[in-house]
C-alpha cells in the first residue's frame, strides 16, 4: 500500500514525501483509514512502529479541512497526553513535520521549564496541543488551557502514563475532555487496568495491535555476555574502543549508575553523557541534542529519562544491567533497529542477574547468542559447545539456537503487509517486524557473517545504517527537572 491510497490530502502526501516515507507502517496502515472516519482506536503499538505519524497524520488531515474562524483565537481542537517530557517535545517535531504544508497550529507544554513561553504561545491560539499531565494541569488551574474544544484525544504509552504514577492526573484531564469526542489510546502493553481504562474511555473502538511486546525486532542483533559485577565498566570500555561502535545508548538501573558509567567512560576518553530524573530538563535535552547531533558518543540513561528517545540512526545498545521487567527489555533494545534499520543490542549479565535473563528469554521466545571468551568471562557460564583448549577469539557469540539467530541475521526487507484485516474491526499483526521503509534507508551493512566454524559466529565491527534522518534540531533548553 502506498501513502496516496490512504486518501490523505495533498499538503499532508507532499509533508510525507519530503521526510522521505515511501510506505506506510503497518500501524499507519491500519490507523489511518479508520481514525479518517471518526472511530475510536485502541493501539497496541510501542515506540518505533511508526505510531505517531499514525495519529498525527489523521489528526492533521481532520483538522485541517474544518473551516477555521480567523477572527477568533483558535481554540485547541486536538489534544495529546504523554508522559514525558522528551516523547512530547517529539510528537510536537512530529505534528510540525507532517503539518508543514497545512495551517495547522502546534504548541507543546510540560514542567520544569519557563511557562511563559508556552502560555504565549497558547495565547496566540492553537489547533493541536501536546502535553505531559502536570504541566497540563497546572495551566488549566491558571486558565491558560480551556479543552472545551477538544474533538480529539490522544493518550499516549498509557502504559507508562500509569507506571509512572500519572493514573489521577489522567483521569482529571479526562473529566476535562467533552465526551462527544474521538478518542485515540495507545500502549505498548495491555495490562488489565488499561484494558479497563479502554474500556471507560473508547467507544466501540478499532483495534490495532502491531509488534507485540514479546516481538524484538528481527533486524536487532542481540548477545549477551556473562560478566561479574565489578568488570563491567572496564568491559564496556574495552568494547567502546572499537571505532565501529558509531553511537550508544548504555541502560543502568539507577541514577547513580549511570553517573558512574558516564564517569567511567570519560575517564577512558569516550565522549559520554548521562540523562536521569536527577538532571535538570536543560541538561537532558542538551545532552540528548548532542548525542544525535554526534557530539558524544555514548549516551548513559536511565529507562524513564530514555523513554521515547526517537534517535534516527543508533546502533549499539547496551543492557549495562538486566532490567527486571523483561517488557523493559525488549523497550530499551527497541530503541535501536527503527525504522526498518539494523541495530545490535549486547547485554551484561552478572550471576544476580541470570534469572531475568531467563525472564526476557521466555518473553521473546528465544535464546540470546552468548559472547564467550571475553577477558571477563564468567567461569561457570559458557556454554558447553566451546572447549577450554580451544583458541579463542574475543568476543564469540554462541548462538543458543542457531536456527531463529541466522534467522534474525539475515537481510530484510522491512515491509510486511501480510497481515490480514478481519472484517471484526480487529487488526492484528502479531509477529509482524515494524514494517517501515524510507526511499534511501540501507539495509546493506549487515555485519555478522558466518564464522568458518559452523557453531559460531565472530562480531564484527558493525557499520549502521543510512537512511535519510528528519531534521530534528533543538536548541538546548534551559529550566529544573
Ligand atoms: P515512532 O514509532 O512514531 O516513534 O516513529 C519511529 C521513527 O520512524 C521516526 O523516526 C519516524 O520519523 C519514522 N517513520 C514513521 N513513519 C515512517 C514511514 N512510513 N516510513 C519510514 N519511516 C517512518
Amino acid at each position: 500500500m502506498l501513502f496516496k491510497e490512504l486518501n490523505l490530502i495533498e499538503p499532508i502526501l507532499k509533508a510525507v514525501e519530503y521526510e522521505k516515507y515511501e510506505i506506510p507502517t503497518p500501524i499507519q496502515e491500519q490507523a489511518i483509514p479508520p481514525i479518517l472516519e471518526g472511530r475510536d482506536l485502541l493501539g497496541c503499538a510501542q515506540t518505533g512502529t511508526g505510531k505517531t505519524a499514525a495519529f498525527a497524520v489523521p489528526i492533521l488531515q481532520i483538522l485541517s479541512s474544518e473551516p477555521i474562524n480567523t477572527k477568533k483565537v483558535r481554540p485547541i481542537r486536538a489534544l495529546i497526553l504523554t508522559p514525558t517530557r522528551e516523547l512530547a517535545v517529539q510528537i510536537m517535531e512530529s505534528f510540525e513535520a507532517y503539518g508543514r504544508y497545512t495551517n495547522i497550529k502546534n504548541c507543546v507544554v510540560f514542567g520544569g521549564v519557563a511557562q511563559r513561553p508556552q502560555t504565549d504561545k497558547l495565547q496566540a491560539g492553537v489547533d493541536v496541543l501536546i502535553a505531559t499531565p502536570g504541566r497540563l494541569l497546572d495551566l488549566i488551574n491558571q486558565k491558560y488551557i480551556d479543552l472545551q474544544y477538544v474533538k480529539c484525544f490522544v493518550l499516549d504509552e498509557a502504559d507508562r502514563m500509569l507506571d509512572m504514577g500519572f493514573g489521577q492526573d489522567v483521569k482529571k484531564v479526562i473529566k476535562l475532555v467533552p465526551k462527544n469526542r474521538q478518542t485515540l489510546l495507545f500502549s505498548a502493553t495491555m495490562p488489565s487496568e488499561i484494558e479497563k481504562l479502554a474500556n471507560n474511555l473508547l467507544r466501540d473502538p478499532v483495534k490495532v495491535s502491531v509488534t507485540p511486546v514479546s516481538s524484538t525486532v528481527d533486524t536487532i542483533e542481540q548477545s549477551v555476555y556473562f560478566v561479574d559485577k565489578k568488570d563491567k565498566r572496564t568491559l564496556l570500555v574495552s568494547i567502546l574502543k572499537d571505532k565501529a561502535v558509531e553511537s550508544a545508548l548504555v541502560f543502568t538501573r539507577t541514577k547513580h549508575g549511570a553517573d558512574r558509567v558516564a564517569k567511567a567512560l570519560i575517564t577512558a576518553g569516550i565522549k559520554t553523557q548521562a540523562i536521569h530524573g536527577d538532571k535538570s530538563q536543560g541538561a537532558r535535552q542538551y545532552a540528548l541534542n548532542s548525542f544525535k547531533e554526534k557530539k558524544i558518543r555514548v549516551l548513559v540513561a536511565t529507562d524513564i529519562a530514555a523513554r521515547g528517545i526517537d534517535i534516527d540512526k543508533l546502533s549499539h545498545v547496551f543492557n549495562f544491567d538486566l532490567p527486571d521487567s523483561p517488557e523493559t527489555y525488549v523497550h530499551r533494545i527497541g530503541r535501536t533497529g527503527r525504522a526498518g534499520l539494523e541495530g545490535v543490542s549486547i547485554t551484561f549479565c552478572d550471576e544476580d542477574e541470570k534469572k531475568y535473563l531467563k525472564g526476557v528469554e521466555k518473553l521473546i521466545g528465544k535464546k540470546i547468542p552468548v559472547v564467550e571468551n571475553h577477558k571477563f568471562s564468567l567461569r561457570d557460564s559458557a556454554p558447553t559447545t566451546v572447549k577450554s583448549a580451544e583458541k579463542r577469539t574475543p568476543h564469540t557469540i554462541v548462538p543458543q539456537n542457531r536456527t531463529s539467530q541466522n534467522k534474525a541475521s539475515q537481510n530484510r526487507s522491512m515491509q510486511n503487509n501480510s497481515q490480514s484485516r478481519t472484517s471484526n474491526n480487529t487488526q492484528n499483526s502479531s509477529g509482524s517486524q515494524n514494517g517501515f521503509s524510507r526511499n534511501n534507508a540501507g539495509s546493506q551493512n549487515k555485519s555478522t557473517q558466518n564464522n568458518a566454524s559452523q557453531d559460531k559466529r565472530v562480531v564484527q565491527n558493525k557499520k549502521p545504517f543510512s537512511s535519510t534522518p528528519r531534521d530534528k534540531k533543538m536548541p538546548p533548553r534551559r529550566g529544573n527537572t
